[in-house]
């Protein structure tokens, strides 16, 4: 099974997509989680992928394609995986639709994520990630047992840098500019499945393990 979860930042794409990972033991598939180990570990691709991070824009195409291109190539993901922020543009799209051609690997569905600007900027003020092992909380929706600690690995929970409000407005229009119009391109295709990203945590899932049951049946 193949998915793609596609919204703006803070809808809960990651929430959900962790979730699904476990119950379907399908690899969750971030790449803005890939990216910010890289800036930790401060490798090349984390050189130059963490001045764009900070400032709310995209890493450049070339390489998060060729990431994703690696990750998904990889053992775990021969039973699908779930892709969480990645295609972003219309020129990943279309390198993404020619990886899983060559690949001969069929995209099952497109989760739309659909909510509100005030919703997320609520969402990504209060979004709370662990530095040590990325779990992510919400001060008042999802609080860790202890405040400011990770309730998986005693890490330390901190704002992300790109979740503060001067870089969440950068990101909305990144995200207005270069992501919705992939609505239209996978719309086309007939992938799109919408949710109301704007329900609890709960319900969302319950949806998502119905859309799971359908997109393996299609
Ligand atoms: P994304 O991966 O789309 O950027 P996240 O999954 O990190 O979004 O969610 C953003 C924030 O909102 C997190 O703090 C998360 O705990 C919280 N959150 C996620 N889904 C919901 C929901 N359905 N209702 C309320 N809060 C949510
Ligand atoms: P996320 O964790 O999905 O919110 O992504 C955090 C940041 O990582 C984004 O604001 C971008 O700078 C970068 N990023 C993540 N995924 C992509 C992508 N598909 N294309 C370009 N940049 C990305």
């Amino acid at each position: 099974m193949i998915l793609i979860f596609l919204g703006p930042p803070g809808s809960g794409k990651g929430t959900q997509a962790k979730m699904l990972a476990e119950k379907t033991k399908i690899p969750h598939i971030s790449v803005g989680d890939i990216l910010r180990d890289e800036v930790r570990k401060g490798s090349d691709l984390g050189k130059q992928a963490k001045e764009h991070m900070e400032a709310g824009r995209l890493v450049p195409d070339e390489l998060t394609i060729e990431l994703t291109r690696q990750r998904i190539g990889q053992a775990d993901c021969i039973r699908g995986f779930i892709m969480d922020g990645f295609p972003r543009s219309l020129k990943q799209a279309v390198a993404f639709d020619k990886m899983l051609e060559e690949q001969k690997k069929n995209l099952d569905a497109v989760v739309y994520f659909n909510i509100s600007d005030e919703e997320v900027i609520e969402r990504l003020s209060g979004r709370r990630s662990c530095k040590n092992c990325g779990a992510v909380y919400h001060l008042k929706n999802l609080p860790p047992k202890v405040e400011g600690i990770c309730d998986v690995c005693g890490g330390e929970l901190y704002l992300r840098k790109d979740d503060e409000e001067s870089v969440i407005r950068t990101r909305f229009e990144v995200y207005a500019k270069s992501t919705q119009p992939l609505i239209d391109h996978y719309s086309k295709m007939g992938k799109i499945i919408e949710i109301d990203a704007a329900k609890p945590i709960e319900e969302i899932t319950a949806e998502m393990l119905k859309i799971t049951a359908i997109a393996t049946v299609l």
